[in-house]
């Protein structure tokens, strides 16, 4: 899920005056929370009907619902990612941190094209880039050790 913005680094920081109205993200969140609790309970049920009650599944049964049974699974897993993800930023909005760079060293305003593009955004564009960076300064880092000699 990587923001796709367009306007430069710090853009937005320059004309970051003056409070800005919430109330929106509030019920955009309330929305959105409503919306996935009804997905997870549908996925759990979807989990739970493709376990047999009695546990006397054979062999045959068991391969056959696993695949659905997994999937369910997985789908459950990313809506409470996404519940995890809402709590957070309602937490922020009660505590008034919402849409402030959780970096301790920024502390920044996040641009609000950005918040508004994905409200479940902590950090500001230049912060997430710096992360980006690192997760592929990371990445690139595992493959490397992957490829050393002698690990075969
Ligand atoms: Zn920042």
């Amino acid at each position: 899920m990587q923001p796709t913005l367009k306007s430069k680094e710090g853009h937005d920081l320059k004309k970051a005056a003056g409070p800005r109205d919430l109330s929106n993200y509030r019920e955009i969140f309330e929305d959105i929370e409503k919306e996935l609790r009804v997905e997870l309970a549908k996925e759990e049920r979807n989990f739970l009907s493709s376990v047999p009650a009695d546990g006397s599944a054979t062999r045959n049964h068991m391969a056959d619902s696993n695949a659905p049974n997994y999937a369910a699974e997985t789908r459950a897993a990313l809506i409470k990612e996404n519940l995890r993800h809402i709590a957070a930023a309602k937490k922020r909005l009660k505590n008034g941190t919402f849409g402030i760079c959780v970096d301790p060293e920024c502390g920044a305003r996040i641009e609000d094209a950005r918040l508004f593009k994905n409200p479940f955004v902590d950090k500001c564009y230049p912060c997430q880039q710096e992360d980006d960076k690192e997760a592929a300064r990371q990445r690139k880092l595992n493959q490397c050790r992957g490829t050393l000699p002698g690990k075969h």
